[in-house]
């Protein structure tokens, strides 16, 4: 990073600080905005080196999920916090281990709703780190988010945590998730997954598998976000629309017929690029984004059908 680059830095930083505190008032109730950008400005600084599985900035990247896992109170899924696995991808082995934490419901502890994001992303190539802001330390500081939410708002299901690993490899950390459950396959009600939900050109946030579902449809359907936040059905091939059903790890839930809502951006010019840096996602559209997935979450909670 240059001198320059860290001068500029230091000035958006200062500019989104100031456009924070005129959000202030409508998302401090949901989301510490504060802390979720802490978060993901964390995750994706070049000390993480773009978090590849197996490497020692995933490693490192798993050492910092268990400990706010940890700080947040929540309980290991398995005797540890880690769900270790590994894989081969063209003739190279991986370690790779999902983190998951769970949070017992008040109302229906039998009951599991798995709220996941990916950690890992595509670390460093050619010399060059690939920092993944958006894809996906948002998803992943959004977990801390909920996290904090729940203790103040324990929520009535029992939900699962899930930070996955390999997901740049083709889902591998969702698919062990699920071909290894440590909770029964048919204990899991829903699948909620974030993959890339800090930015949007149009301030709009995708909201994948209604169409596989006539609940959550009709949830989504009555939903209102605030202001001009634009939260939009669509992706799951009933539309005009690229498919997203396939596109995330959501999908190694459908694939076990598991209800999921997935929320994401469309894809952006800095999308797998070592420019998907925190300078370029939109702190406004990001704490929006987590607070409207968090309000999805709770109207979900407060009356799912079994
Ligand atoms: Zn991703």
């Amino acid at each position: 990073m240059s001198l320059k680059t860290v001068f500029l830095s230091i000035c958006i930083v200062l500019l989104c600080a100031d456009s924070f505190s005129q959000v202030t008032s409508e998302s401090d109730s949901i989301v510490d905005k504060k802390y979720l950008l802490m978060h993901l400005q964390t995750l994706s600084s070049d000390a993480f080196e773009g978090r590849k599985t197996g490497a020692k900035g995933g490693v490192k990247t798993r050492k910092y999920i268990i400990n706010q896992f940890y700080n947040l109170g929540l309980k290991p899924l398995n005797e540890t916090y880690e769900q270790p696995f590994f894989f081969v991808h063209q003739r190279n082995e991986y370690k790779a281990a999902n983190i998951l934490g769970w949070i017992e419901g008040t109302e229906k502890p039998d009951s599991f709703i798995v709220i996941s994001a990916h950690y890992d992303h595509e670390g460093i190539k050619k010399g060059i780190i690939y920092n993944g802001a958006d894809d996906n330390a948002s998803g992943v500081s959004a977990l801390f988010s909920f996290a904090e939410y729940f203790k103040k708002h324990p929520p009535k299901h029992s939900v699962i945590l899930a930070a996955f690993d390999g997901e740049e490899f083709g889902l591998k950390g969702s698919k062990y998730f699920v071909n290894n459950s440590i909770v029964p396959l048919n204990k899991i009600k829903l699948n909620i997954n974030l993959d890339m939900i800090s930015r949007s050109a149009n301030n709009e946030l995708f909201v994948v598998g209604t169409r596989y579902n006539a609940f959550l449809k009709q949830l989504i359907v009555n939903f209102k976000p605030s202001g001009n936040f634009k939260l939009t059905a669509g992706h799951d091939g009933a539309d005009q629309q690229e498919n997203w059903t396939y596109a995330s790890d959501h999908t190694s839930f459908y694939k076990k017929n598991i209800p999921f809502l997935y929320f994401g951006v469309e894809d952006h010019e800095d999308y797998h690029m070592p420019s998907d840096d925190f300078e370029n996602i939109n702190p406004e559209f990001y704490v929006q984004a987590v607070k409207t997935i968090i309000s999805v979450f709770s109207r979900i909670d407060t009356s799912f059908v079994h």
